[in-house]
């Protein structure tokens, strides 16, 4: 396995390396992937690791590869077994490894696995990436005689949850991990905290038996809503695959949304951090930005993707930031990464200190008409053109169009955005008006800018 090593090319992506194993991701794949990152590790001159993999039935041999890759580059690693990704993330802070890798296909089908990685305490994505590739095809590999050791951290990242978690009013809660990783440190927090906790989906399961592991799809919180309805509970919280993203429905079975959970969690971190800059991403309604600038905060608009939200936030200091798919990071009180429990548990205190149910901050936040995030296929080659050919035509008409991530633009009725997925061959949009008759403006607007370039306006524009 000491040879140069050629990657699939599909499976060197923007934020992680995701592949179908076995087909265009094997065990070869997850030792090159190893043994390159290792060396990115060494040469920034770090000498430990810290690894964890989901609970996909393939994970643990792709780990076990990946672990090879790493002792031959000369590093100790420093491996904390099954969970999900953001105790990967607390174990490179709290184990002091710098560096870290988490084998894990997130939210995909069954037969999906990939890598997600962080670099001397920064997010490893876009190029760094591409140069893994680089790495393994020209075999230019650190070399040594690594070491591994097994550490059981789940107690003591279990214990930083609960420790932000204040005494509950509230009684019942609803759980759906969805068979992901989150389900085991998810258990052990419950028998923690006070209240009666409800949960389904619960065992870690790598054949996802009950639905698919992806909360920002309405179908896969049927199971959570009939729990919520079947035992009389507050609220219900459900997690991706990995547990870094959250869903959440209120009492009455209504899903939260994640722009909407930020406006609750927003007023609460401005609370505590006057003045603060909290950031969303470019999906997000505009009532969000405007509910930040309301409680005092400073609204940044950013382009959507975990990696590049986390480099804005460094960046700009924030306390707090979210992104419609569910990524939610706090630096507030916590370390700054995204973590669907952590932001589950803030949820639980913040309705504890308002005194009140999530159904009650539901009906009294801002009412928009707005469309869910629309995606459809489109042309590799085409996606990011189509939004130039967008972008020009808006410009020379003198529209406001923001160019922060694809385009979105401003009319007197709302907003909406056409911008080109990073990780797959799709254009999403999406539209918020004050009114139904706005609404119905600004989809037309988009569907002829569509047409203009050629493209068949998607169900539901
Ligand atoms: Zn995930």
């Amino acid at each position: 396995m000491e040879g140069s090593y050629f990657f699939d090319p599909t499976i060197l992506r923007e934020y992680d390396i995701r592949g179908i194993v076995d087909d265009t991701l094997t065990q070869e794949t997850a030792y090159a992937v190893g043994r390159a990152f290792g060396s990115c590790v060494v040469a920034a001159g770090g000498d430990q690791v810290a690894l964890g993999y989901d609970g996909r039935l393939t994970s643990p041999d792709l780990a076990a590869a990946v672990v090879d890759g790493f002792i031959d580059c000369g590093l100790h690693v420093k491996r904390i077994n099954m969970g999900p990704t953001p105790m990967l993330s607390f174990a490179i802070r709290h184990l002091e490894t710098g560096s870290g890798l988490m084998v894990t296909g997130s939210h995909n089908p069954p037969d999906y696995n990939g890598f997600k990685m962080a670099l001397a305490g920064k997010p490893f994505f876009g190029g760094d990436i591409q140069r893994l590739g680089e790495i393994a095809a020209a075999a230019d590999y650190a070399a040594g005689e690594g070491s591994v050791e097994d550490i059981d951290i789940r107690e003591d990242y279990v214990a930083v949850l609960a420790q932000e978690h204040e005494p509950l009013r509230m009684a019942r809660i609803a759980w759906d991990p969805g068979n992901g990783a989150g389900g085991e440190v998810l258990n052990m927090l419950c028998a923690r905290m006070p209240g009666h906790h409800h949960v389904v989906n619960g065992i870690v399961d790598g054949t996802f038996p009950g639905h698919h592991p992806d909360p920002t799809v309405a179908e896969n919180l049927v199971d959570l809503q009939n729990h919520v309805a079947e035992f009389d509970c507050e609220l219900g919280i459900a997690f991706d695959g990995d547990a870094d993203r959250i869903g959440v429905v209120d009492g009455r079975g209504r899903i939260l949304w994640a722009d909407q959970l930020m406006m609750l969690f927003a007023e609460d971190v401005l609370r505590d951090n006057p003045g603060a800059t909290i950031i969303a991403d470019v999906k997000s309604s505009q009532v969000l930005f405007d509910e930040i600038a309301r409680h005092g905060g400073r609204p940044v608009m950013w382009k959507t993707g975990h990696s590049l939200i986390k480099s804005k936030m460094a960046e700009t200091k924030a306390p707090l930031a979210g992104e419609m798919s569910g990524h939610i990071f706090f630096a507030d009180r916590y370390f700054g990464f995204d973590d669907g429990i952590y932001a589950a548990v803030r949820l639980l205190s913040l309705l504890e200190r308002r005194g009140t149910t999530l159904a009650e901050l539901l009906d009294d936040l801002p009412s928009v008409c707005n469309t869910p995030e629309l995606r459809f296929p489109c042309a590799e080659d085409r996606k990011f053109a189509v939004i130039e050919e967008v972008e020009a035509r808006l410009s020379r008409a003198g529209a406001d169009v923001s160019g922060i991530d694809g385009v979105r633009v401003n009319t007197a009725d709302g907003w909406w955005l056409l911008r080109a997925s990073n990780t797959q061959d799709v254009l999403v949009a999406r539209c918020e008006a004050r009114d139904d008759d706005g609404l119905a403006r600004l989809k037309q607007d988009l569907s002829d800018q569509l047409a203009e370039s050629g493209i068949e306006a998607p169900e539901g524009l």
